[in-house]
C-alpha cells in the first residue's frame, strides 16, 4: 500500500548565475561584469562568477556596483564597457558587458581611460595599523611614512586626503571611502613581498634613498660628528667607529656596524 505517499509536483529547476540584489524585486535590467588580474579575487563570495550578472533598475554609475561587488575603486585603473574605456561616471544600460582591470594589466589594444591618478612624487605613505614592519621597511628605503600602531580609520583618512598620501592597508573596507584617492590594499602577509608590491604598483625603484630617515620615527637623519654624539656612545662603539649619523626627530644614533652591511644586502634585494 502506498496512498499514504504524497505526489509532489516537479519543480522546475534552471541554472542561475549569482545576482546582485534582493531576489523577488523586479529588476528590468542586466549587465555582465568580468574582473581581470587579481581583482576577481577580492569578489565578495556572493559574487564570485565568471561573468557576475548585476541586476539594476534606472541608469546607475558604474563605480557603486563594482564596490558593492568587493572592489575598492582605488585598486581599479581601466573600466571597459561594451569594449569602449569609460569612467566611474558611466552609467550602466541593459545588455552592457563590463571588464574591469587593476594598474599595470594587459589590456586590450584600445584608448584607455586611466582612473588610478598619478601619484606626488616623491611617493609619500600613511599606513595603518598593521603594517608597522612595511613601515619601518619604507622609512629605510627614504619614502615619507607615517605610521603609529593607534591610528583610527578616521586619522588615516584624514592624513591620506589632507596630505595626499597613499594609504596602505589591510583593510578593502577602507579603500572605498569615496574621497580616497590612492591607496593599496597589501595583499601579502611577508614584508618584503610587501615592499615589492608597493615598489611596483607606484614604480618607485626611482624614488629609493637609503639613510635619509629613521626607521624609528620617520625623522630626517643628519651626519654628526663623532663629538657631538661620544656621550651616547657604548665603549665599543666609541673605540671602533668614527662616523655617524643621527635622526632629527627622535635622536636615534645611526653608525656602520654590523646591521649596516645587513641592511645593506637587503637593499641591494629590493632593486630590480
Ligand atoms: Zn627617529
Amino acid at each position: 500500500m502506498c496512498n499514504h505517499l504524497r505526489v509532489r509536483p516537479l519543480q522546475k529547476l534552471t541554472q542561475s548565475q549569482p545576482t546582485v540584489g534582493n531576489p523577488g524585486t523586479l529588476m528590468e535590467n542586466v549587465a555582465s561584469f568580468n574582473f581581470f588580474d587579481g581583482l576577481e579575487s577580492l569578489l565578495v563570495h556572493k559574487y564570485r562568477a565568471a561573468p557576475v550578472v548585476y541586476r539594476f533598475r534606472d541608469h546607475p554609475g558604474v563605480k557603486d556596483p563594482i564596490e558593492t561587488m568587493g572592489i575598492p575603486h582605488t585598486e581599479v585603473d581601466v573600466i571597459l564597457a561594451n569594449g569602449r574605456s569609460v569612467g566611474f561616471d558611466y552609467q550602466l544600460s541593459h545588455g552592457d558587458t563590463i571588464a574591469v582591470y587593476p594598474p599595470f594589466s594587459t589590456m586590450p589594444a584600445v584608448p584607455l581611460v586611466r582612473l588610478s591618478q598619478a601619484i606626488t612624487s616623491p611617493a609619500t605613505f600613511v599606513l595603518d595599523v598593521h603594517l608597522g614592519k612595511l613601515a619601518r621597511r619604507l622609512r629605510l628605503l627614504g619614502f615619507d611614512t607615517l605610521y603609529r600602531n593607534d591610528f583610527t580609520d578616521a586619522e588615516l583618512l584624514r592624513l591620506a586626503v589632507e596630505q595626499e598620501r597613499i594609504l596602505l592597508t589591510r583593510d578593502l573596507g577602507i579603500l572605498k571611502h569615496r574621497h580616497l584617492m590612492h591607496g593599496t590594499l597589501v595583499r601579502s602577509d611577508v614584508v618584503d613581498e610587501q615592499v615589492r608590491q608597493v615598489l611596483d604598483r607606484y614604480h618607485l625603484h626611482g624614488q629609493i634613498r637609503p639613510w635619509l630617515r629613521c626607521m624609528i620615527c620617520n625623522g630626517l637623519i643628519e651626519t654628526v660628528t663623532k663629538g657631538e654624539v661620544l656621550h651616547c656612545l657604548e665603549p665599543k662603539t666609541r673605540r671602533y667607529y668614527e662616523e655617524f649619523q643621527r635622526c632629527t626627530g627622535c635622536g636615534q644614533i645611526y653608525w656602520k656596524g654590523s646591521h649596516h652591511k645587513k641592511i645593506k644586502k637587503w637593499l641591494a634585494s629590493m632593486l630590480p
